[in-house]
C-alpha cells in the first residue's frame, strides 16, 4: 500500500476541475515560486507551524522538545519551527503540549486506502454534478506510485479524476500517470527558461515537453497561467506564451490573476514572503492581456 504526505483534503471544491470535487493536496514540490499560495506544500515532510496570535509564551513546547531550538518573537519564547521535522517524536510532543494550539503540524502520512475512504464519502455529489477527485499539491506527481494506485482505485469506483500540476517531472513519470487521468490542469508559467529559473528555481524544458505531449495525445488538458506582476504580466509575455500554446495545438488557457491570499502562511512557517506589498490583480486589470491571446487564436478566460 502506497503512502504520501497529505496536508489537506478539501471537499466541495468548485474550482479544481468539473463539477463538485474533493481535492487531495500532497506535500512536496521541486519549484519555489515566489507567489506560491501554499508554502506549506513545498517541503515533502510534515512541518511545524506557529501562530503568534494564539501563543501565550508559556514555554510548554520547549519543555516537551528538549532538542528544539528556541526563538523569541513579541516576547514569546517558543520552539523554532524550522528546528524539528514535523513528524519527529519531539515535534509531536511539542504540539500536544501546547495548550492553545499555537503550535501545529501540517502534513500527515496517509495510505491510499485512507485517502480513498474520505473521497468516497462524497461520491453522490460527484455523480450529481459531474465532479470527482482532483490531485493537487505541491506537485502531486512527485508521488507517482501513490498517484497511480489512488487513480486506479478511484476509477474502479467509477470516480472521475483530475490533476493540478506544473509537470516538472521526468517524462517517463508523467507519461505513466497522465493517461490515468480524465482531466489535466497544467501550469504554463512562462516559456522563457531564464525568467522561469529566476522566479521558480527551475527551467521550463520538462514542463513544456510534458504539456506538449499531453496536448498532442488529445488528452483533456487545460493550460493555466498564473499572471504575476513583474514576472509574466507584460504584453510581450502574453505574446510569447500565446504563440507557444497556438503552436503546440492548445485552443484555450485559463488566466489566474495574482493574489496574496497565502501571505499569512509564510509567517506561520517562518518563511520569507518576497511579494509583500504587491497588489492583487483582477480580471478587469488583464483585459488587454487577454486580448493578446485571442489575437493568437487562443481562447483565454478567467
Ligand atoms: S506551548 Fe504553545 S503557547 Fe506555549 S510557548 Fe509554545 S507555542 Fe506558545
Amino acid at each position: 500500500m502506497q503512502t504520501a504526505t497529505v496536508f489537506n483534503i478539501q471537499k466541495f471544491s468548485l474550482n479544481d476541475g468539473p463539477g463538485i470535487r474533493t481535492v487531495v493536496f500532497l506535500k512536496g514540490c521541486p519549484l519555489r515560486c515566489a507567489w506560491c499560495a501554499n508554502p506549506e506544500s513545498q517541503r515533502r515532510q510534515p512541518q511545524l507551524e506557529w501562530k503568534e496570535s494564539a501563543c501565550v509564551g508559556c514555554g510548554a513546547c520547549l519543555a516537551a522538545a528538549p532538542d528544539a531550538a528556541a526563538v523569541e518573537y513579541a516576547g514569546k519564547r517558543h520552539v523554532d519551527v524550522r528546528s524539528l521535522r514535523g513528524d519527529s517524536d519531539q515535534a509531536q510532543a511539542a504540539v500536544h503540549a501546547c495548550p492553545t494550539r499555537a503550535l501545529t503540524c501540517t502534513g500527515e502520512t496517509k495510505t491510499v486506502e485512507e485517502v480513498l475512504k474520505v473521497c468516497l464519502q462524497d461520491k453522490p455529489f460527484y455523480e450529481d454534478s459531474g465532479g470527482g477527485v482532483t490531485l493537487s499539491g505541491g506537485e502531486a506527481l512527485t508521488w507517482p506510485d501513490f498517484c497511480a494506485e489512488l487513480l486506479t482505485r478511484l476509477h474502479e469506483e467509477g470516480i472521475d479524476t483530475c490533476i493540478e500540476t506544473e509537470a516538472h517531472v521526468a517524462p517517463e513519470v508523467f507519461q505513466r500517470v497522465a493517461p490515468m487521468l480524465d482531466h489535466l490542469l497544467m501550469d504554463l508559467k512562462h516559456v522563457d527558461p531564464i525568467r522561469l529559473k529566476e522566479h521558480t528555481g527551475v527551467d521550463d524544458h520538462l514542463m513544456l515537453a510534458n504539456l506538449r505531449w499531453a496536448i498532442e495525445r488529445g488528452m483533456d488538458v487545460l493550460p493555466r497561467t498564473p499572471v504575476i506582476p513583474g514576472f509574466n504580466d507584460a504584453p510581450e509575455d502574453a505574446r510569447t506564451m500565446a504563440a507557444w500554446l497556438r503552436e503546440a495545438g492548445a485552443r484555450r488557457v485559463q488566466l489566474l490573476p495574482f493574489h496574496n491570499f497565502g501571505e499569512s502562511k509564510y509567517t506561520l512557517l517562518d518563511m520569507p514572503y518576497t511579494l509583500r506589498g504587491v497588489k492583487n490583480l483582477h480580471p478587469e486589470d488583464l483585459e488587454d492581456y487577454r486580448q493578446i491571446y485571442l489575437s493568437e487564436g487562443v481562447e483565454a478566460f478567467f
